[in-house]
């Protein structure tokens, strides 16, 4: 009896101390304490924001339309060129002040020299062209996607937010800095892409120029992430700084057989073998990382808003991992910024209902987590077919191909300044305090060019507050801006110009 009851007592003392840790655990998670330091943001020039608003209609109604790669075809770029005359008509001080270089005909590389042209420069970025309206869905917007009305207090169109609102937000917000009179120390420069939508070859190019010169940047802002009125993880409020973004790759798995009349089909045809090798893809899937950046991270800085239970499982992940992860990937969102995704997406066969296919092959789409590369992705996927005969795997013909980008750092100047400017937005009228975290961009971005002069400061955000409906209308039905947005993003794009650059 004496020896039960030590051992009872020994477990219910084991107990007592596993609960005691992870308890602990779970009241110091959170975000790093250095992350709080904090910056006065200067007051930048007051602007007429309705105005704006109208300049961001005119914009959208310059259909600089991209659909496929080598978009603007020569002879179909008179939106360009329009769009350039409205924008240097529009903001004589800021065209005056920077200098302009026309890269690839249509991507606009201006740059504004410092005081002190020493120091990293820092670029904001936004870009020129918009996705089309799918056909048949016009009839659907509260109004035209070209017509860029402004009413019901927000601006609408395609191109609202995606990008021409922080297009002509930097614009405004450099335009009223230069009639202020600022100067900046740090040389600022802007890059607009032509062609985002499509390649990105004006950014790309814009920034081999910059690498040419040996332009090492304090700061790169593209677009990405903003304060999100409604972060799914939380419910809440929560601002989110991409500092990476994933890599692209699709890959070809081709089975070749002999082919036939299917009235005499071998055991195994090349069919068999495709959906073979999927299934297995599916049930191996590249490994998710919980403890990487910018993953943890973010989940330390929106932890105070996370509900208990979650937020202790996140504090203990030594004892909860394995459960935590498998909650995780259940969730196609969640899934997606904690590993690398694998989507199959075209199937070929034969071309008859009789007819065996000699070649029948799978396109499988990967977006790439920054813990792996377009090598790593493609040698999952060897080993993980290679049971099966006859298979052959090849990088798919007319898929890009892109590493993910590093991940930039959260403590550097260029961090806190961003920090503290999407505090200040997420803040509203009372003064909230929205958490600021960390965040993996899953699509690619212009920003992705930009690690061929940066490897830590390339940042992806825009000072505005998205709530669910904002959301739907990227590259949907009823783009639309709010003004206030636009108003924070004049603001927000003015401060980190005199923070970085005063
Ligand atoms: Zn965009």
């Amino acid at each position: 009896m004496k020896l039960v009851w030590k051992i009872l007592g020994g477990v219910a003392l084991a107990i007592a101390l596993l609960v005691g840790v992870v308890m602990w655990r779970t009241m110091q998670f959170g975000p790093k304490a250095d992350a709080q330091a904090a910056i006065t943001l200067p007051e930048p020039p007051a602007v007429d924001v309705n105005a704006a608003a109208e300049m961001l209609g005119a914009a959208i109604r310059i259909q600089t339309v991209t659909t496929t790669a080598g978009d603007p075809q020569p002879g179909a770029d008179q939106p360009w060129i329009d769009l350039h005359a409205a924008l240097q008509a529009r903001y004589p001080a800021i065209f005056t002040r920077m200098t302009m270089e026309k890269v690839l005909t249509h991507a606009m590389l201006m740059t504004w020299t410092g005081t002190d042209p020493s120091l990293p420069p820092v670029i904001l970025m936004a870009h020129q062209d918009v996705v089309p309206v799918n056909p048949g869905t016009d009839a659907d917007w509260t109004h035209g996607p070209f017509g860029g009305v402004v009413a019901d207090g927000y601006i609408w169109g395609r191109g609202a937010m995606d990008d021409k609102g922080s297009l002509i937000a930097i614009l405004e917000a450099g335009d009223a800095l230069a009639k202020s009179g600022f100067s900046p120390k740090r040389t600022i420069i802007f890059a607009f892409g032509h062609d985002e939508e499509v390649s990105g070859k004006g950014a790309q190019e814009i920034f081999a120029l910059l690498k040419s010169r040996n332009v090492t940047p304090a700061m790169v802002l593209d677009e990405g992430f903003a304060v999100l009125g409604n972060f799914p993880l939380t419910g809440k409020p929560a601002a989110l700084i991409g500092v990476a973004e994933k890599g692209y790759i699709s890959l070809q798995i081709t089975a070749t057989t002999e082919g036939g009349h299917s009235s005499r089909p071998p055991r195994e045809s090349g069919a068999v073998r495709i959906a073979r090798a999927l299934v297995a893809l599916e049930e191996k899937q590249m490994p998710a990382d919980l403890s990487a950046p910018p993953f943890n991270e973010m989940i330390q800085g929106v932890s105070a808003d996370l509900p208990f239970v979650t937020r202790m499982a996140f504090a203990n992940q030594w004892l909860l991992g394995s459960v935590i992860t498998g909650q995780v990937s259940s969730d196609a969102s969640a899934n997606a910024i904690v590993r690398t995704t694998t989507a199959p997406t075209m199937l070929n066969g034969s071309i008859k209902d009789n007819v065996l296919p000699q070649r029948a092959s799978a396109v499988v789409n990967f977006r790439i987590h920054p813990n792996d590369s377009v090598a790593s992705v493609t040698q999952h996927v060897k080993d993980v077919t290679s049971h099966i005969e006859g298979l052959t795997i090849a990088q798919y013909e007319d898929g890009i191909g892109s590493e993910p980008s590093p991940v930039s750092s959260t403590s550097s100047e260029a961090y806190r300044v961003l920090e503290a400017v999407a505090r200040s937005t997420g803040g509203g009228p009372n003064g909230g305090n929205v958490p600021v975290a960390p965040a993996l961009v899953i699509g690619a971005t212009d920003a992705r060019y930009a690690s061929a002069i940066s490897k830590d400061a390339i940042y992806r955000f825009a000072p505005a507050i998205y709530d669910d409906a904002d959301l739907n209308g990227f590259h949907g039905t009823n783009e639309r801006l709010s003004v206030d947005n636009l108003g924070r993003m004049i603001k927000g794009y003015a401060q980190i110009m005199m923070a970085m650059g005063g």
